[in-house]
């Protein structure tokens, strides 16, 4: 098995098919230009198929497609179709905003995906539209629910921000309830993207908890082994829910993910500066040995604790500023995939 330099395996793998997206979240696309990948740079289905393979020689064998909105890379469920099948794949899931998912879902479905987790931060059309910039409720709850009903249950992410929508925690559980959503709440992170995040916005995975706890009268821990970065609790009556504390209790310490953006940069950490440009060595014509050299050496030699790293430094500003942003699109959130 491949292992990195704290013995972490290469297992999860999120493709990034886009990166472009239809909302605007605050937490994640705050400004109001931005630069966009070249098209020509974007991988094609083959391509993306290729390295995938290469990937899964060495390892991963969960993929989660991601973005920008996935759902508007043209096509998807062909891509979905040529990865579903092949060979060792254990997990095959999409992570989406949910506005064009109603539409997509049962050829997504049909083509092999697994899972799906939508993206919700408020039940509110007001705050939706403050938040992402357009109100597009009404049809992110119906690509939920669809989702749900084509897949049995659907997970439900949620960034939680002080004074933004921390209030409705015990709302968005309920709302999970009643459609067959398990929803989990992510710490706000200060990735690359997230220009405006400061220490006081976050609401932690304590403060989250204690206010469940009030008012639920209890939250019990669901004790699990698993790799996954949310941790489950489960409520008096039954429901289960989880919490993602990347920003507080970040989980580096067993983290098997990388990131491909859409136009075949490989990022062994959410908070890298640099990557691995695996699309320069395709098109120059690469052999598979070639290009699995690349990934053992880069993941042999992989020592990164991002989340940890910022968290040692106390006080602390947004990770990457506007100005150095604007030059490198590769360290946004939507082009890194979440
Ligand atoms: N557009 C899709 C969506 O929103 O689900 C997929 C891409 S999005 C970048 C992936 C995930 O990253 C979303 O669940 C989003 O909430 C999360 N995300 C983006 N910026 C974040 C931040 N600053 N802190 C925590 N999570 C963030
Ligand atoms: Fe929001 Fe996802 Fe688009 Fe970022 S990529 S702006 S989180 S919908
Ligand atoms: Fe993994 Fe980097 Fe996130 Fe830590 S910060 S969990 S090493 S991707």
């Amino acid at each position: 098995m491949l292992v990195d330099q704290l013995q972490r395996p290469l297992r999860n793998l999120r493709l990034s098919v886009t990166d472009r997206c239809n909302l605007r979240c605050q937490y994640c696309m705050p400004e109001l230009d931005y630069v966009w990948l070249p098209r020509e740079d974007l991988l094609h289905f083959e391509e993306i198929s290729r390295l995938v393979d290469v990937f899964m020689s060495l390892g991963v064998n969960h993929i989660r497609l991601t973005g920008g909105e996935p759902l508007l890379r043209r096509d998807l469920s062909t891509l979905v179709d040529m990865i579903a099948g092949k060979e060792g794949l254990n997990d095959l899931a999409l992570t989406s905003n949910g506005i064009l998912l109603a539409d997509q879902i049962d050829e997504l479905k049909a083509a092999g995906l697994r899972r799906v987790t939508v993206s919700l931060d408020t039940l509110r059309h007001d705050r939706f539209a403050k938040l992402a910039r357009f109100d597009e409720l009404t049809r992110v709850r119906r690509g939920i629910e669809a989702a749900a009903r084509v897949f049995g249950g659907v997970k439900l992410d949620t960034v939680v921000i002080r004074g933004v929508n921390d209030d409705e925690l015990v709302d968005l559980i309920d709302y999970g309830k009643t459609v067959n959503a398990e929803v989990r709440f992510i710490e706000y992170m200060d990735v690359g993207g997230a220009t405006n995040w400061s220490w006081t916005d976050v609401v932690s995975r304590k403060d989250i908890l204690e206010q469940l706890a009030r008012h639920y009268g209890g939250v019990e821990e669901v004790v699990e082994h698993s790799s996954a970065p949310a941790d489950r609790y489960r409520l008096p009556d039954g429901t289960v829910f989880g919490i993602i504390s990347s920003t507080t209790e970040p989980f580096c310490a067993s983290c098997d993910r990388s990131r491909l953006t859409a136009d075949g940069m490989w990022y062994l950490c959410l908070y890298a500066t640099r990557g691995i440009d695996l699309r320069a060595a395709l098109r120059a014509g690469a052999s598979i040995d070639e290009l699995k050299a690349m990934i053992v050496s880069g993941w042999t030699a992989r020592t990164d604790r991002g989340a940890e790293s910022r968290l040692a430094l106390g006080e602390r500003r947004a990770f990457v500023p506007l100005s150095t942003l604007k030059k490198n699109p590769h360290l946004e959130m939507h082009t890194r995939g979440g």
